[in-house]
């Protein structure tokens, strides 16, 4: 972590500045993922390797400027509940997802099951476990997986996504914890679906296979008040994507969201499969990939790359 006030001198409108920096961003990026260890809690995630890093950065106009590995397929993990929630606010409306799950950051980690037993027996928001959990419970008493796998698709602007059956069946085999979480849920009178098909395709959103484009088109759709911008459909109304990006801000990158919205101030999506989401209004969708990730669970190249674009090119929200 560092910070810096000064600002170098640079046209930053001008294209070839842009992707200078951009590459700049790759290489600290790449560096930095030196420092990180690949998640190994779900035995399939063990697999990857920690020295790959890639980074693409989508223009409204179609643009694509990325390095390393953009196309390398890994499984988007947590950034899904990006996508549950998105459809949960499109089809079940603000007031039916909000009677559900709460808004509020946790300060603890995405598995943690501390506060939804002693706090409150809604779960604190759908950027963790047990809020995209329960956000599942609800959805799967209506959709199919191949629907939301289909919602998937579009909203990435990538039909080639599919389920890594591999991490889906790691995952469920050794998913101990996120029974508990369902079960508690259960056991509180919360969960609203059956508790097997709620982990199911809980887990299966989990293991949807993205690389670093698909993720750079759904931040662009999310920086664009809901609109793919090359085809004009309208995926999701402004007025929730304004809900989901302020979720993304305060809960994006679990109980390292705080220093991360001050240091990058990008709303953002972290997952432990080692991408990061983000999404700058009416300028850029971000997507990266580096699966060497620190204590938090969060991709340290990810991190790095993004601080560099965000100080360099002023992209924090409150800049
Ligand atoms: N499938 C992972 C889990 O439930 C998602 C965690 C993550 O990416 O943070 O443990």
């Amino acid at each position: 972590m560092y910070f810096t006030y000064e600002q170098p001198e640079f046209d930053r409108k001008d294209p070839a500045e842009i992707r200078r920096v951009i590459k700049e961003a790759y290489l600290v990026g790449k560096d930095a993922a030196r420092e990180g260890k690949v998640a190994d809690y779900i035995p399939e995630l063990a697999k990857a390797d920690g020295n790959d890093f890639g980074i693409c950065v989508k223009t409204l106009d179609g643009e694509a400027i990325e390095f390393g590995d953009v196309e390398k397929r890994f499984s988007i993990q947590s950034i899904s509940k990006v996508i549950n929630l998105a459809v949960s606010l499109k089809f079940m409306g603000f007031q039916e997802t909000f009677a559900h799950v709460r808004m509020e950051p946790t300060g603890d980690s995405f598995n943690s099951i501390l506060k939804l037993d002693t706090v409150d027996d809604h779960p604190f928001n759908p950027m963790i476990n047990a809020g995209a959990i329960q956000v599942m419970s609800v959805l799967s008493n209506v959709f199919e997986f191949e629907e939301l796998l289909e919602f998937a698709r579009n909203f990435c602007m990538d039909n080639d996504i599919e389920l890594n059956e591999k991490v889906y069946r790691s995952e469920s085999e050794t998913g101990d914890r996120n029974r508990a979480i369902t079960y508690l849920l259960k056991s509180k009178g919360v969960l609203q679906g059956d508790p097997d098909k709620t982990l199911d395709m809980y887990f299966r959103m989990c293991s949807l296979n993205v690389n670093a484009r698909s993720l750079a088109n759904m931040g662009l759709i999310l920086a664009n008040g809901g609109q793919n911008p090359y085809n004009g459909k309208h995926i999701i109304h402004p007025a929730y994507i304004r809900v989901i990006k302020s979720l993304m801000y305060t809960c994006g990158l679990y109980d390292e969201s705080g220093e991360y919205g001050v240091l990058v101030g990008i709303p953002s999506k972290s997952g432990v499969g080692g991408g990061i989401i983000g999404a700058v209004d009416n300028l850029y969708g971000i997507g990266t990939y580096g699966p060497a990730l620190n204590q938090k669970g969060n991709s340290v190249g990810g991190i790095s790359a993004m601080q560099h674009m965000s100080h360099l090119l002023h992209l924090n929200v409150f800049y």
